[in-house]
């Protein structure tokens, strides 16, 4: 036999095991945009090279280590996998004209690409979920976007995230933080490690997001940005705050907080957990008003957040909150293959209903004893067989056996009024039954 090949290091496959958390998370997320007024917007999976280092800023983690980028070879153009979709969205916005009416909410869901050391809760290939609010000044479009994702974690049954939230003000602010910042690392030097040395002067912002535990004190002592906000800054988020607060939402102010991308200005904030260890930020976003211009748009004022599923979904699992795997209503034994026919189009019929039929497939010669059909019916987790015995078709019926409440109890029904009885096959639990 051939080698075995395996999948590229850090990317993993989602299999049928765990596909329905997967479903069950994009399914409460599409409801919860419709009811906020956000619609879907799908972008490419690669973009242009130079959309992320000008969006994202050059002296970030991402641009500098994690993108996974590359030359087209037919045209020697520069490539990269996203390792982010807010730049994408952007470009798109920009591209095809979508403010000129005034403001737009989209969402989007799926994988990202980074270069990291793979480990648990971080993948070379991973999924995001996230919100934009493009076109859009106020402080109430902030908070609506952070009331949304707590209103997800409600619905998904989550308890153990907490915000934490700043605000980096505007650039001139920033200018005049970042020599205050300067000034206190470089009275620290020593205390610094090599990447924090060579962003000193490019991007010491930077070094505040760093993971490094030998430099959280010189971290922790650092002049913080709030300390520098100027009024207008100040009342933007205080209006955040203050609208917060009205919905029952605490939130921590953390002067840490900058966010990994260049691209944030004024309110940054993370949903934070403490049950996945290190890896414990699972949504993290913000405002960030100036990359539509940096991206050759008409300036205009933007925010939006991202949540990775792969960590919210193993939160879930820690909180005992997976959901339960898909069953069929009804599994359809056939014992001889001759009625296949018949007992397909009835099947249709069913599935027309609404019913969720699986059906017994041959896996090698014939269609396998009643005894092994049984097995599969019942590990298929079915609530009814549906047994098409040759006596029962030659009368136009089909036997109808229950498999779990009141195991064992057995009804003929007719084929031909199908209409009639498919309803009461139909599951009626919450959340499945159909839409
Ligand atoms: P971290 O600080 O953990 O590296 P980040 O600040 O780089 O996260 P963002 O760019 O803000 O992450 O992405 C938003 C969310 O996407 C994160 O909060 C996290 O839940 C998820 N995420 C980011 N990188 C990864 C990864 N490599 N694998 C899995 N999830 C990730
Ligand atoms: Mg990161």
């Amino acid at each position: 036999m051939a080698d075995k090949l395996t999948a590229v290091k850090g990317m993993n496959d989602l299999l049928p095991a765990d596909s329905h958390a997967w479903e069950w998370l994009e399914g409460l997320v599409r409801d919860l945009m419709r009811r906020h007024g956000y619609r879907n917007i799908r972008t490419p999976i690669v973009e242009p090279t130079a959309l992320f280092v000008r969006g994202l800023g050059e002296v970030t983690d991402i641009v500098e280590k994690e993108m996974y980028s590359f030359e087209d070879r037919l045209n020697g153009d520069s490539l990269t996998l996203r390792p982010e979709a807010t730049a994408g969205v952007v470009r798109a916005t920009v591209e095809h004209n979508l403010l000129y009416e005034g403001g737009k909410r989209m969402y989007y869901m799926g994988p990202m690409f980074r270069h990291e050391r793979p480990q648990k809760g971080r993948y070379r290939q991973f999924h995001q979920i996230g919100a934009e609010a493009l076109g859009f000044a106020g402080a109430e479009v902030d908070a609506e976007l952070i009331l949304m994702a707590h209103r997800l974690w409600q619905e998904l049954g989550l308890t153990d995230v907490r915000l934490e939230i700043n605000s980096l003000g505007q650039p001139a602010e920033r200018a005049q933080h970042r020599a205050a910042l300067i000034a206190h690392f470089e009275a620290h030097a020593d205390a610094l490690d090599e990447d924090a040395r060579r962003r000193l002067h490019s991007n010491p912002l930077r070094i505040l997001d760093s993971k490094n535990p030998a430099m959280q004190s010189v971290v922790e002592s650092a002049p913080k940005l709030i300390d520098h906000l100027g009024a207008a800054s100040r009342s933007h988020f205080e209006a955040v705050r203050a609208i917060l607060e009205a919905n029952g939402v605490t939130d921590r102010i953390s002067a840490r907080l900058v966010r990994g991308m260049d691209y944030y200005n004024l309110t940054v904030f993370e949903f934070i957990t403490d049950r996945l260890g290190s890896q414990g930020t699972v949504c993290g976003g913000g405002r960030y008003d100036y990359l539509i211009e940096q991206v050759g748009g008409k300036p205009a004022p933007a925010v939006g957040w991202a949540l990775g599923v792969e960590r919210v979904l193993e939160l879930a699992r820690e909180a005992g909150l997976w959901p339960e795997a898909p069953a069929p209503d009804v599994y359809a034994i056939v014992p001889d293959a001759n009625p296949l026919p018949q007992v397909m189009s009835l099947l249709q019929h069913l599935r027309g209903a609404g019913v969720a039929v699986q059906m017994h497939a041959a896996q090698g010669e014939g269609m396998g004893s009643m005894k092994s059909q049984f097995k599969k019916a019942d590990a298929s987790g079915a609530r009814y067989a549906l047994v098409f015995g040759e006596q029962e078709i030659r009368n136009g019926q089909v036997a109808i056996k229950a498999l779990r409440d009141g195991q064992g109890a057995q009804r003929l029904a007719d084929i031909s009024r199908w209409a009639e009885w498919a309803p009461s096959l139909r599951a009626t639990r919450a959340g499945v039954e159909p839409a």
